[in-house]
This record gives structure tokens, sequence and C-alpha cells, in this order.
């Protein structure tokens, strides 16, 4: 019997798992693309525009052949020169996560499509500075003004493409972006051609990853004064709250080995002007830079650390090592949310270890819930509410802020995501 039974509960298995590729098929082409040139016409003129990016296609057989649909694309340059001056880092990502239909060819392989791009590039924080909400609690967020362009995108595939487990196929990229709203002006068209290698994954998508710049003050490791002293514990914090995005999303992050600026009068930080010339010292162009100091003496506008031209390719955050060390009794007033689980007795030395990953969160372009800033909406009672200072931000990751998490600099990675959201949404 228990042979018979064996063999019924693998042909139904089979049957269930056949059954199941029919009608539940998805499949996903995604691609990271180095050196890709094009023209960027800016208001002085034509230049030339060399771009990196990813580019990703959710892929759904049907009985009319393959559907697919843009889920991601996001394209970086190190910038071009305007007339206003340089560019400085210039970054696009869809306007919304919405997925948007392709019209597809499958015979010839051909694509198109018709979308909007967030536009922004740090000269546009230079001549007109952040966005500003006021807000209860710590104004830890400091948006950019971003423009929006209108893409056009022709996308060629191989002939008669089919779906596949594994391996890859090329895309072959021509696109136009034109400036649709504008905040400065200074670029105003982009044209891209260009091939990138798309590799095929079944089910899910695959990891996406941002790559993490920690910047310390010292001379090296070895440098007993040094600092960013807290910032592995933070790390390791965020890492561990964005992996319960496992079952919605896989995302990760890359920590790069840090840089030591030895500029001492950088540990404590006077003032925010100070912290603009620390934000300053180090760009690295793929990568979202973290600057850890000792402490700053306006801790307590901040919460303790902030972040900059969130949701772009320019995010920094600047943030303390006095978040595993707040001094006791707190110097700041407190702003435990409501919805909050309860905070740590606040006033009597709280140790924020769930800090970086909300400045983190704030770098994929999540808001604060409510959303003063007008980013990316999240969960009320997640880690993305604000807490001052003295108390942490809540340990609780939530399916929403998972799915509406966004960069320019998120590239596809290889990586296991297990966890689960602590909110559904
Ligand atoms: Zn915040």
């Amino acid at each position: 019997m228990g042979r018979y039974f064996g063999v019924w509960l693998v042909i139904s298995v089979f049957i269930s798992l056949t059954a199941f590729s029919q009608q539940g098929a998805e499949y996903y082409l995604t691609g990271n693309f180095k050196e890709i040139f094009g023209t960027v016409v800016t208001d002085k003129g034509e230049q030339r525009g060399e771009f990196f990016g990813t580019i990703g296609f959710r892929v759904v057989p049907g009985e009319k052949g393959l559907a697919l649909y843009l889920v991601e694309f996001n394209l970086v340059s190190k910038g071009v020169p305007t007339e206003k001056g340089d560019s400085g880092l210039l970054s696009l990502r869809l306007f919304d996560l919405f997925e948007k239909p392709l019209s597809y060819d499958p015979r010839s392989g051909r694509a198109s499509a018709e979308f909007q791009m967030v536009l922004h590039y740090e000269l546009i924080d230079r001549v007109k500075g952040f966005r500003r909400a006021e807000g209860k609690g710590e104004l830890d967020l400091f948006p950019s003004f971003t423009e929006e362009m209108k893409g056009k995108a022709s996308i060629r595939f191989p002939e008669a493409l089919q779906v596949a487990e594994t391996g890859g196929t090329t895309a072959d990229l021509d696109l136009t972006l034109e400036l649709s709203t504008a905040v400065l002006g200074s670029i105003r068209k982009i044209s891209l051609v260009g091939r990138v290698r798309v590799d095929w994954t079944r089910l899910r998508q695959p990891a996406q990853v941002l790559k993490i710049q920690p910047v310390f003050i010292g001379t090296g490791p070895t440098d007993p004064n040094r600092t960013g002293v807290a910032f592995n514990t933070l790390m390791t914090r965020a890492s561990e709250l964005w992996s319960r995005c496992g079952t919605v999303r896989c995302l990760k992050f890359e920590v790069n080995n840090p840089i030591y600026l030895n500029k001492p009068a950088y540990k404590v930080l006077e003032s925010e002007t100070e912290a603009a010339s620390l934000r300053a010292e180090v760009s690295v162009a793929d990568a979202v830079e973290i600057f850890v100091v000792e402490r700053m003496t306006f801790a307590c506008s901040w919460g303790g650390g902030a972040c900059f031209s969130a949701g772009t390719a320019s995010a920094k955050i600047v943030t303390c090592d006095q978040q595993l060390n707040v001094p006791a009794p707190c110097p700041c007033p407190s702003f435990c949310p409501a919805t909050c689980p309860p905070c740590p007795p606040c006033q009597t030395g709280a140790v924020n270890s769930y800090h970086l990953a909300h400045e983190l969160g704030h770098a994929l372009n999540l808001d604060h819930p409510g959303q003063p800033y007008g980013l990316a909406a999240v969960t009320v009672g997640s880690n993305m509410e604000p807490s001052g200072f003295c108390c942490d931000n809540p340990n609780v990751q939530s399916a929403k802020n998972c799915r509406n998490a966004s960069n320019p600099l998120l590239y596809w990675g290889t990586a296991l995501c297990f966890g689960r959201p602590d909110i559904m949404d």
C-alpha cells in the first residue's frame, strides 16, 4: 500500500506542479549594465554621457505568446557639463513601481514601452537645496527636488524568444527621454543605444543589492580614536531588518571596506553646514555613503542622524557613534510615536539599534508614515516611524515598506531570502 501511496503522491505532485507551471508561471529577465554610451542634451549643448544601471522584465507565458512587463529600470551617470557647472552624479528610476505592459511582437522580438522616470542630479541640490517638511520629532530627512522625464524605449530581443529556467539572452535598447517636469531644467534630453545581457530566473525576482560605503574619521582601522565603532552593530541590525522582506522581495546590502578621512575636525560636527562639508568629502558613484562621526552638537534636531537626497543615486547618510551610547539622561525631548511598540525608557540612555535601518529606508526612497515629505508610502508602526534621538526606531518591518523601496543604485545580485515581514502591509 505504501508504495502505491508513494507513486500516487509523486504523480499528484507532478500534476499540481504542471498545473501550476501552466497557470501561474512567472519568469524574470534581469540584467545589470555598464558603459552604455549616449547623448545628453543640456543647456550647454550636446554632451556625451556614459551610463550604468539595471533593467528587469517580468515574463508571463500565455496562449497568445509571452507577455512582458518592465518592472525595473535604473540609469546612473557620473555627470555632464551644464551652464551652471557640472551636473554631478545623475540618476533616473521608474516613476512608480507599477508594472508597465510592453507592446511586444513575438515574431520580430521587438517590444516598445512608454514610461515616466524620476531624474535627479547633484546640481539640483546645490542650487535648490533640500525639501523640508514640518513634522513632529526628528527632522532626519532631506529629500531632493526631482524632475521627471518622459521615456520611449524600443527593446529588441532575439526572434522567437522562449522562456527558460536558466541561461540568458540579449536585449538591444534604443531609448529617448525628454524632460517633462523641470526644477532646474539643465538636462533636457537623453538618448541611449546599447546591448544588455539579461538572465532568466523563475518565479521570484532575483535579489536586489544596494552597495554601502562607510566613511569614518581617523587615520585607519588601527587608530584607537577613529569613529565608526557603532557602524558594524548598526549595519548588522539594518541587514537583519531588511532581510525580513524575504517573502515579498529580496533586498540585500553589500558593504564596501570603510574609507578613513584623516580630518579630526569632523569627529564632532558643530553645525549642519559642517555636516554638508563632510558629505562633500566622499562620493562613490555606485554606493550610498554612510558617514559616521563621534557625535554632533545638534543631535536632537536630527535624531542623531539624517539622510540626504533620499531615493536617488546621490543618497548619503550622516550619523554618529552616540546612536549606541546616547547620553543619559538624554538631552532631547522624547518623540516615541503612540503606535510604536513600548519605547525603551526614554531620557535614560537609549540605544538606537534600528536607527541605521531607518535611515537606509530613507535612502530607499521611503517616507515617514503620513508621507510628510511626499516620498513612497510606508506602514504606521513600522521601522519608518521617526522616533528621535532618545528612542529607537521600531524593530518592525512591513511588506509595504519592502515593496515601495527603490533607489537607482539597486542592482541584480544573487542571494537567498527567507525572512518574512512582521506586518503584511
Ligand atoms: Zn526618518
